[in-house]
C-alpha cells in the first residue's frame, strides 16, 4: 500500500467501509483522485489508492480545498458510524443489545465484489445498507465466492461465454474477520470423511458488518477449496454443501466470533439449515427437541422469494442424512428425533417426497413473509398444504414489499434537484411522501436537462465500452453495432435488463417483427430498445431466449435501434435504470415476486412500463407509468397470454407511450412527458425505498421476535402461532 500523508491518513478506512458508494460527498473525494491516475480502477477506492504514486497524495495532502472536503466526508462517516444521524432505532432501545443475524447466499453491495447473481443479492445488500442508516443492528452472513459469478462476453453468433476470473482479494473491499487481534477466524465443519475448513471475511457497509466465509484455504483438499468458488454452480451434492457451509457454518461463525443475535433471519432458504444448527445447539443445551423448535420458531424470520417451484432447494433425504449425521457430535442423540426432523423439510416433490429447504425455513420460522403483495397471495396459496386447516387467507406468511436503497441508486443530477426542490436534507425524510410534493417545484427545463445528461452519460458508456471491446479484443463489426453504438439521444427510449429466466419475457416485444420494426424505424418517432441480462450457465433455453434478443440486435432491418449490453451488473444497471426513458418489464404474472430494477428507474424519473406483477401490481396507479394486459392470472404457460400481451404492449407503444413522448411545446419540452415523470417519482421513490421496507421487517417482523425472544417457550409458541 501506498504510504498516505498524514493529513488525510483516514483514506484507506474510508475506501475499505463501503459507507463512501452511498455517499455523494466520499464519492466526489474519490473521484477526484481517479482525476490524477490515468487509466483508473473500476469504482474502486482501494485499487486506486494501492496504484497512485506517493507524490500524488501529497499533492492532495497539501491542497487546503481537498483537506477541507476530506475533513467533512470524515466528520460525516464519524456521525453514521456513532449513530448520531438515525433517530429510528433508537425508539427501539432493547433492539440495540443483540442483533439480528441476516443470511443470505447472495449480497449485491458493489460490483467490485461480484458475489451475487440478480435481484436476491441486490435486496440483501440494499437491506443491510439500510439497516446502517437507520441504526437496525444487523449482521449479513454470506458467502464469499473467490470466482464470483460469471462475467459475460456474447460471441457473433449470440451465445453466451461465461468468464470466470479470480477475485483479487487484496483489491476487494474485505478483510480477514479476526476472532482477536491478530487471529483470523476459521470456522471447522465435519464431514462425512473430513474436516472442511472455512475462513472468514468481513465487507463493512456503513455500521453493518457483513460476514462472508470461504472454504479456498491451504488447509483443505483441493475440491474443498473449490466448494465456494462459484455462485449457483455444481451439482445436487456440492450445492447442499455449500448450504450447509452457510447455514451451520454460519451459525458456528458468529459463536466464533462471540456474537449472540437475538433474532435470525434468512432471506430464502438456501440457509435454512442455520435453523437445525440452532435446534441442535439447543438440545445440547438440554432443551427437549420440541423445546428447541418452538424457540427456534419464536426467534427466526424467514422471506421467501419466488413463486417459481423449481426457485425452491430440495434434496434427496439420503443425502441429506449423510452430512447431517457427521455434522453435530451431538447428532447420535438426535438421531432419536430423526424422523421427525426431517418430516420438518418433508414436501413433495415431482420426484416424490423430498426435503425442501422452504418447507423447512416455514416450518422452522415463526416469522414469515413473501416480497410483493402479490407474492404475498400466491406464496399463502402455494404454501397451503404446509398448514392444512387453515384457509389460504390464513396460511401465516405475511408480505413485506421489496425496495430500493434509495442513496445507491438516486443518479447526482437527480440528487442535486431534490436537494434544491425537496429539501437539503432529503435523503434523511425521504420515505415520507409529503416531501415527494416538491418534485412539482422542479422546473420543466431542469428536469428535462436532468434526464437528457443521464441518457447522453448512458449511451457514452455504451460507446466506451464497445470501444473498447472493439480494439482490445477485435469484435466483429456488427458487434459494434449490436452493443448500441448506433443508438440516437433523441429517440425514444426503451430499457429491459435483467437475468434471462423464460418467465421474464425478454423475446416478448419480438414477438411480431414487422410490427416492432414499423415501431423503431419510424422517422419521424423512432423507438430504441437496450437489452441486458445473464443466462444461468445451465439454463439453455434461456441463453436461447438471449440469443435471439442478440440476433435482433445485429438484424440491419432493425437499423442499430436494438442493443444488448453485456455482463449486466450493479454497475451497468446504474446506467441503465437512470439513463433510458422507459423502464419495460413483461413477466409471465403470477411468476414475478417483486422486481426492484423498475423502482430504481422510477426513482431517477424514468416510467414503468409493466405487466401487472410483482411490485407494479401495487404500484401503478393509472397516471405513473402503463400497464400491459390484463391483470389477471391465466394459464402459467400460455401462448395465448403471450400473444395478448405482445399485443397489448405494442398497442400502448404505439398510441400513448410514442405519442407522449415526441409531444413538444413550442420550446422544445415534452410537457405530458415530464408530468408523467414527476408522477413516477412521486408514487414510487418514498413508497418502494428500502427505508420504508426496513421499517415495515422492523415493527412487523423483528419486534415481535424480540418479544418472543425475551419471553419463555411456552407464551412464545401462542404468539408465533398467531402471525
Ligand atoms: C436491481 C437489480 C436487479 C433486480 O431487479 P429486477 O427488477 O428483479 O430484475 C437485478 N440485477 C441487478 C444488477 C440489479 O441492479
Amino acid at each position: 500500500m501506498t504510504l498516505i500523508p498524514l493529513p488525510i491518513a483516514r483514506l484507506p478506512e474510508l475506501a475499505r467501509n463501503l459507507w463512501w458508494s452511498w455517499h455523494p460527498e466520499a464519492r466526489d473525494l474519490f473521484e477526484e483522485l481517479e482525476r490524477a491516475v490515468l487509466d483508473p480502477p473500476h469504482h474502486n477506492p482501494l485499487s486506486l489508492l494501492q496504484g497512485m504514486r506517493e507524490g500524488e497524495l501529497e499533492l492532495r495532502a497539501k491542497d487546503p480545498e481537498f483537506i477541507k472536503r476530506y475533513n467533512a466526508v470524515v466528520a460525516a462517516f464519524d456521525d453514521d458510524m456513532a449513530g448520531k444521524t438515525t433517530r429510528f432505532a433508537s425508539r427501539f432501545p432493547h433492539l440495540t443489545a443483540s442483533p439480528v443475524a441476516y443470511f443470505s447466499a447472495e449480497f449485491g453491495v458493489h460490483s467490485a465484489l461480484p458475489v451475487y447473481a440478480g435481484g436476491l443479492g441486490i435486496l440483501a445488500g440494499d437491506i443491510a445498507k439500510e439497516a446502517s442508516d437507520l441504526g437496525v443492528p444487523l449482521v449479513g452472513v454470506g458467502f464469499m465466492y473467490p470466482q464470483g459469478y460469471f462475467r459475460q462476453h456474447v460471441s457473433a453468433d449470440g451465445r453466451q461465454q461465461e468468464i470466470y476470473e479470480r477475485l483479487d482479494r487484496a483489491l476487494a473491499p474485505t478483510e480477514p474477520a479476526c476472532t482477536q487481534p491478530g487471529q483470523t477466524c476459521v470456522v471447522p465443519l465435519q464431514l462425512p470423511d473430513r474436516l472442511l475448513h472455512v475462513a472468514v471475511w468481513v465487507v463493512r457497509l456503513g455500521r453493518v458488518a457483513l460476514y462472508l466465509m470461504d472454504t479456498d484455504l491451504d488447509a483443505n483438499a483441493p475440491w474443498d477449496r473449490e466448494l465456494s468458488a462459484r455462485l449457483y454452480g455444481g451439482d445436487q451434492e456440492l450445492r447442499l454443501r455449500q448450504e450447509i457451509v452457510l447455514g451451520i457454518g454460519g451459525v458456528r461463525l458468529l459463536r466464533a466470533l462471540g456474537i449472540a443475535p437475538a433474532i435470525w433471519h434468512a432471506n430464502e432458504g438456501h440457509s435454512a439449515l442455520m435453523m437445525l444448527e440452532r435446534v441442535r445447539e439447543l438440545m445440547e443445551a438440554g432443551r427437549t427437541f420440541d423445546q428447541a423448535v418452538e424457540e427456534v420458531r419464536a426467534t427466526t424470520v424467514f422471506t421467501s422469494h419466488t413463486p417459481v417451484p423449481a426457485g425452491h432447494d430440495a434434496f434427496r433425504f439420503s443425502l441429506v442424512e449423510k452430512y447431517l449425521k457427521h455434522l453435530g457430535a451431538y447428532w447420535p442423540d438426535l438421531g432419536r428425533t430423526r424422523d421427525r426432523l426431517l418430516s420438518l423439510a418433508t414436501h413433495q416433490e415431482p420426484s416424490g417426497p423430498g426435503f425442501n429447504m422452504t418447507a423447512l425455513a416455514l416450518r422452522l420460522s415463526g416469522h414469515r413473509n413473501a416480497v410483493s403483495r402479490r407474492h404475498g397471495e400466491v406464496s399463502r396459496r402455494m404454501w397451503r398444504p404446509l398448514w392444512p386447516s387453515l384457509p389460504e387467507t390464513e396460511v401465516p406468511i405475511a408480505s413485506v414489499t421489496n425496495g430500493v436503497h434509495v442513496p445507491s441508486w438516486v443518479a447526482p443530477e437527480f440528487d442535486r434537484l431534490y436537494r434544491v426542490y425537496l429539501s437539503k436534507d432529503w435523503i434523511a425524510r425521504h420515505d415520507d411522501p409529503v416531501l415527494w410534493e416538491g418534485v412539482e417545484a422542479i422546473p420543466d427545463r431542469e428536469l428535462w436537462e436532468a434526464h437528457r445528461a443521464l441518457k447522453l452519460r448512458l449511451l457514452r458508456f455504451l460507446r466506451d465500452r464497445a470501444r473498447r471491446r472493439w480494439s482490445e479484443e477485435r469484435s466483429a463489426l456488427s458487434q459494434v453495432v449490436a452493443t448500441g453504438t448506433l443508438l440516437d439521444p433523441e429517440a425514444l427510449t426503451l430499457g429491459f435488463a435483467r437475468r434471462f429466466a423464460a418467465y421474464k419475457r425478454a423475446t416478448l416485444i419480438l414477438r411480431d417483427p414487422a410490427r416492432l420494426r414499423a415501431l423503431l424505424t419510424y422517422s419521424r418517432h423512432p423507438v430504441q430498445i437496450i437489452f441486458a441480462g445473464k443466462a444461468h450457465p445451465a439454463d439453455e433455453p434461456a441463453k436461447q431466449l438471449l440469443q435471439q434478443v442478440y440476433r435482433a440486435a445485429l438484424d440491419p432491418a432493425y437499423g442499430g435501434r436494438i442493443a444488448f449490453v453485456e455482463d449486466y451488473d450493479m454497475h451497468v444497471a446504474y446506467h441503465l435504470v437512470q439513463g433510458v426513458d422507459v423502464w419495460l418489464n413483461t413477466p409471465r404474472p403470477p411468476l414475478e415476486a417483486s422486481g426492484t430494477s423498475g423502482q430504481k428507474a422510477a426513482l431517477n424519473g424514468v416510467p414503468n412500463l409493466s405487466v401487472l406483477d410483482g411490485w407494479w401490481a401495487e404500484g401503478y396507479d393509472g397516471t405513473n407509468g402503463w400497464a400491459i394486459g390484463a391483470p389477471e392470472v391465466g394459464p402459467e404457460d400460455s401462448e395465448a397470454r403471450d400473444a395478448a400481451d405482445a399485443g397489448a404492449l405494442y398497442q400502448l407503444l404505439e398510441t400513448e407511450v410514442v405519442p407522449l413522448y415526441y409531444e413538444r411545446d413550442p420550446t422544445g419540452l415534452p410537457k405530458p412527458w415530464l408530468r408523467l415523470m414527476r408522477r413516477a417519482i412521486r408514487s414510487v421513490a418514498p413508497r418502494f425505498s428500502a427505508r420504508r421496507m426496513v421499517k415495515e421487517y422492523v415493527e412487523q417482523l423483528y419486534l415481535p421476535a424480540w418479544t418472543a425472544a425475551s419471553t419463555s417457550t411456552g407464551t412464545s409458541r401462542a404468539r408465533s402461532d398467531r402471525q
